[in-house]
């Protein structure tokens, strides 16, 4: 068992990248991966690249085309705008079908060939949106799942599931990087890098959150 190794699912935004620097905290050696589906806000790739580079992070980017293949969605397709707001029914359109349990499954073949226990990923259930596949119970159930799959014992950690968006901002802040994740992350569907273009929701939901933590803390 490899107890100083763990890989993150890396997306270059900002719960990812506070996860990856909780890891460098806690993992001796700390791998990185993303996913290429040929998302719309492709940008976050670079993002993701530039980061790991800068703080000397192994980085792979995956091949995961086949999800856009499957998948058509605002995340996915230039033709359908992102729900402004939740839709009283249903999920919003830009949930991708099956992208979580695709990444654990592909980061825990990658992490098995290096014999690593630990998967990180940044989940929360506070913030999910509606995403099934941000649940603890998908998370935990996916756990069990993969190490019955390998016969192999993963323990996937999620930093992030019990705390909301501004509980994250104060862990990035306690964990010394909340000018990196300020300013070096892609949260924004609409690919700008940083406090974003402000109006998709992903902007709202971490600007938000920013907002909150940042009255707090001059309190
Ligand atoms: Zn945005």
């Amino acid at each position: 068992m490899n107890k100083e190794s763990a890989v993150v699912v890396f997306s270059g935004g900002q719960d990812s990248t506070t996860c990856l620097f909780w890891a460098k905290k806690r993992f001796k050696e700390v791998i990185a991966i993303s996913f290429d589906y040929n998302q719309k806000h492709k940008q976050e790739l670079d993002c993701a690249k530039n980061i790991c580079n800068k703080y000397d992070i192994e980085h792979h980017i995956l091949d995961m085309s086949l999800l856009n293949q499957l998948a058509p969605n605002s995340l996915t397709r230039a033709d359908i705008k992102v729900d402004k707001d939740k839709p009283k029914d249903g999920l919003p359109n830009s949930f991708v079908y099956g992208r979580n349990l695709l990444f654990l499954t592909f980061v825990s073949v990658f992490a098995k060939q290096r014999e690593i226990n630990h998967i990180i990923t940044g989940v929360s259930q506070s913030d999910f949106s509606g995403y099934p596949d941000c649940r603890d119970v998908f998370v935990k159930s996916t756990n069990v799942t993969l190490n019955l799959a390998m016969d192999f014992e993963f323990i996937i950690h999620t930093p992030l599931m019990w705390i909301d968006k501004e509980e994250t901002w104060k862990l990035a802040d306690d964990l010394g990087v909340l000018d990196i994740i300020k300013s070096e992350t892609l949260t924004c569907y609409n690919g700008i890098i940083g406090d974003g273009c402000g109006e998709c929701p992903a902007c709202i939901l971490r600007n938000n959150g920013y907002k909150n933590f940042i009255n707090k803390k001059i309190k």
